[in-house]
């Protein structure tokens, strides 16, 4: 896969590849990302001197070059000048799936304008690891990234998300475990299902599924859950029993909404379905909020 350029004559054009890394557990590397990463030209890594540190233990040599988010933008254009000019070049984050709450975006976009073949060898994230043993519902869920950072915003983030159906998934950091988590609380309900998935593959792991209440307490109590690396899942708002819509109802309502304002759906379903107009009005809010 290395290019075999001669001072960057080879104007074949290479490809972009976008590694998945460990998120803890370095047996978590597929064969397939140790094969392109000692193959290709040169690797793309957010923090060099981090990502050396696995490389080395992988027994990889290629050279590494930084594509962080503060030079994103303006190193990206240079990769793929050097992709088009026959160089392969691997993209990796700190750990897990690049893009993912991790850089890559605008070097991604831009190889595809340039007509770049792009090639994900995929492996390891958070949020699939974190999903796939929570034991809350998978058939539709929403990745929302880290929880903002500030009290306010927090907060609004979360009532933003009370009325949402589907399973969320978010990235929260030790330090403000409990601030998230009384936030949550307040916003969410105690009572919701929620998942700590915490420390993923490595010594430390620790997943609990209980009430969003019972977390709460139990990391409040135990400072080392206030440690590592965290993934919260939190099921979705289910309906009160009388709250639903009937399946015709739906229907018409989701098919008026697709031509007409909010309202104007709204009125014509009532009109149509004979149902009472405030069930049908907060419905249609929760659709549009998805
Ligand atoms: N790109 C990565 C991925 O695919 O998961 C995510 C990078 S993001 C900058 C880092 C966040 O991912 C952490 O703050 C944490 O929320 C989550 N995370 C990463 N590794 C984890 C692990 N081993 N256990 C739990 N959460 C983890």
């Amino acid at each position: 896969m290395k290019s075999h350029s001669i001072c960057g004559s080879n104007k074949t054009p290479g490809q972009l590849y976008i590694v998945a890394t460990p998120i803890g557990n370095l047996q978590d590397i597929s064969p397939r990302a140790v094969d392109v990463l000692k193959q290709v030209d040169r690797i793309a890594a957010e923090d060099t001197r981090h990502s050396g540190h696995l490389l080395k233990q992988l027994d990889i040599n290629t050279h590494c070059i930084a594509l962080h988010e503060h030079n994103e933008r303006q190193f990206a254009e240079k990769i793929v000048q050097q992709i088009k000019e026959g160089s392969n070049i691997a993209l990796i984050s700190d750990a897990g799936t690049p893009l993912v709450s991790d850089p890559g975006y605008f070097l991604v976009k831009l190889a595809h304008q340039e007509k770049i073949k792009v090639s994900p060898i995929p492996g390891p994230s958070a949020l699939i690891a974190a999903l796939s043993a929570a034991g809350v519902a998978t058939d539709r869920f929403c990745f929302e990234g880290f929880v903002p950072s500030k009290g306010g915003p927090r907060s609004a983030f979360y009532a933003q998300r009370q009325k949402e159906t589907r399973t969320m998934v978010f990235y929260e950091t030790p330090h403000r475990i409990v601030a998230s988590l009384t936030a949550l609380c307040e916003q969410l309900g105690g009572e919701r299902t929620l998942v700590l998935a915490r420390e993923l593959t490595k010594t430390f792991e620790t997943i609990r599924n209980d009430s969003a209440q019972a977390i709460l307490d139990w990391v409040k109590e135990d400072s080392n859950q206030q440690k590592g690396e965290i993934v919260l899942v939190v099921q979705g708002y289910a309906a009160p029993e009388g709250d639903t819509l009937s399946e015709q109802t739906e229907h018409t309502l989701k098919a008026l909404l697709k031509e007409l304002s909010l309202k104007q759906a709204v009125k014509l379903t009532v009109e149509i379905t004979g149902k009472k107009k405030k069930k049908i009005y907060n419905y249609a809010l929760q659709l549009k909020d998805q």
